[in-house]
């Protein structure tokens, strides 16, 4: 048991690390950097550099491949960002889109209630108390060793931890424990309860129960907190002008619901799709980009006759759920998580969240919800504007009933770059030829291989499709050719041309890009080495390492067959 936890603990270890590697290398390749950075950063908000663009508009291009263009139930919208507030009244956002949030007393940090204990066991302080337990038996409070507590309490929890009670007060914290131990000298109490137990035991003397996750000081009672960031539309600061930065694009769908029946001439069941920006004023951003305050949202709501949301709700789990394989997330790597009657919203009567397993856990990449007809009744009630629909068929009228599936833009690009992350070690000329094996942790690779990084992003998405390359930068033919072949496919495809550095510096720097494909433009195309390799180039495999032979004139088909 306790090498389970011990193993348990050095995964987590190498998930944090592997996390960690991801966010440098967004950095250094251009994917994503953290906002306003030259002013150190403004928590929540990201940019996306070069690469991190094209990745998105991959997404966002697929999505509205598959669900718009490609559908001929589904239209597209593109409402405004700021709408007249009454819509979030009628919505409910204004009274109930809110969290209860608790406040550090000691460090003014916000935390979400509910989400508290996952960020002390994620914090630097339980991971050091934890430690103090490794050796011990899983199951009993009575190993609690009170000296070494003492000590780490004087030391490294004063320094990780400054707020904590056990840090501030450890003889009450102490005495608090040995009263248990005493008084239920048999029960036993497994170490994360141990660890919980110690954690709020030293609250005892106040009331509160949790600590801050950042340095253990008393937290606030859970309040609540409007998650809206809001604005003033026009000169005057007032409640009159009030308006809010919309918190999801769905709103702007419901809104226009009327208009679209009448300008679009789609018949139920058809959907009305988005993308587009979403604000919210996230207490607690975290894990990168997972959880920030300005993100996209990818949102259809598929309007349906009443009485058919089951089965239509049934329908958009199983193409939603297959359509992450389309674009590269294996299956394995992706669950549903079907909603308890308990947990779902009063109007709901089915809901389904796609998730998939980053290195920080499992987590929601999309919801997809049966919502009835909930948004658009409210909007007939706020504004006085009927929504029913009349079923030219049936000769019926009724408010259609509504499947949500939305997804979030950053979160997919996040699972894609977690994904695609991949430690190699690839074969040098030395031993060309060889197939490229994954990296051992810790270890050198074995003669004639090299380290390497490669994003194994899906051809469809990956952010450069091709990257052309003259051999030599300083013989003016090979560059000439070389940019002509560049010219030939960057009309198609989104190409990079680099001839800076070494050949195999260049092809390392297109493996940390994704790019699939790598084409050297060498003598042979010159016809330098005979007539029959003449405008032929070498076409490198990104995941394979083959290369093989290719005239520039197949290039585009060839590339084509793989990134379509
Ligand atoms: P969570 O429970 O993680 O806060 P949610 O259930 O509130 O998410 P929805 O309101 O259903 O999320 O929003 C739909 C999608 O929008 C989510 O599945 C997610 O992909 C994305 N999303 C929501 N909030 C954020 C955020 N703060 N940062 C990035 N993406 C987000």
């Amino acid at each position: 048991m306790a090498d389970k936890n011990s193993s348990q603990k050095a995964a987590e270890k190498t998930q944090a690390a592997l996390m960690d590697k991801i966010v440098a290398l967004c950095k250094r390749r251009g994917f994503i950097f953290q906002s306003s950075e030259i002013y150190g950063g403004i928590n929540g908000f990201w940019d996306y550099g070069p690469l991190g663009c094209e990745l998105k508009r991959n997404i966002k291009d697929a999505w509205w491949r598959d669900v718009v263009l490609m559908r001929d139930d589904v239209v597209g919208l593109d409402a405004s960002i700021i709408m007249h507030p009454k819509v979030w009244e009628a919505s409910g956002h204004v009274g109930g889109f809110q969290d209860p949030m608790q406040t550090c007393r000691q460090c003014r940090r916000h935390f979400r209630a509910d989400q508290v204990w996952d960020a002390i066991v994620d914090s630097d302080w339980h991971a050091s108390l934890a430690e103090l337990f490794a050796g011990l038996p899983e199951t009993n409070l009575l190993s609690v060793d009170s000296a070494a507590l003492m000590k780490w309490a004087m030391g490294k929890g004063k320094k990780l931890a400054p707020g904590l009670a056990l840090v501030r007060d450890p003889q009450i914290t102490l005495s608090w424990l040995a009263e248990r131990v005493q008084k239920e000298p048999q029960k036993p109490l497994p170490k994360p309860d141990m660890l919980r137990y110690l954690a709020t035991a030293q609250f005892a003397q106040t009331g509160l129960v949790t600590p801050c996750p950042n340095c253990g000081g008393e937290l606030t009672e859970p309040r609540q907190f409007n998650l809206m960031f809001d604005t003033y539309v026009g000169a005057v600061h007032d409640e009159e002008n009030k308006a809010y930065l919309r918190p999801e694009t769905a709103q702007g769908i419901f809104a226009n619901f009327l208009n679209i029946v009448n300008t679009a001439r789609q018949k139920v069941p058809f959907g009305i799709a988005q993308i587009g920006k979403a604000f919210r004023n996230e207490i607690n951003p975290r894990n990168f980009t997972f959880r920030s305050r300005e993100f996209e949202q990818m949102e259809l709501e598929f309007f349906v006759k009443p009485g058919t949301d089951a089965q239509w709700h049934e329908y958009w789990v199983k193409e939603r759920m297959k359509w992450y394989e389309t674009i590269g997330l294996p299956a394995s790597k992706l669950k549903p998580y079907i909603y308890k009657k308990e947990e779902l919203a009063h109007y709901a009567s089915a809901c389904v969240d796609v998730y998939f397993d980053f290195p920080f856990g499992s987590q929601e990449l999309e919801g997809i919800a049966a919502r009835g007809d909930f948004d658009l009744s409210q909007h007939q009630q706020h504004s006085g504007k009927s929504m029913e629909y009349f079923d030219d068929e049936t000769k019926e009228k009724y408010i259609p009933h509504v499947v949500e599936p939305s997804a979030g833009v950053d979160r997919i690009a996040l699972a894609l770059l977690c994904n695609a992350y991949f430690e190699e070690w690839a074969p040098t000329s030395e031993a060309a030829g060889a197939a490229p094996m994954p990296a051992e942790h810790g270890k050198q690779p074995p003669k004639g291989f090299e380290s390497r990084v490669v994003m194994r992003f899906a051809p469809r998405i990956a952010p450069i499709k091709v990257a052309v390359f003259p051999l030599l930068k300083n013989r003016p033919p090979l560059v000439e050719k070389a940019k002509e072949v560049f010219h030939l496919l960057r009309g198609r495809f989104s190409a990079f041309y680099d001839d800076g550095g070494a050949i195999g510096r260049r092809y390392r720097r297109q493996d940390e890009a994704g790019t699939p494909f790598g084409v050297t433009i060498d003598f042979e195309t010159l016809g330098e080495k005979g007539p029959d390799l003449k405008d032929t180039v070498t076409m490198r495999d990104r995941d394979t390492l083959k290369q093989e032979r290719v005239a520039i004139k197949e290039l585009p088909a060839r590339i084509a067959e793989v990134v379509r």
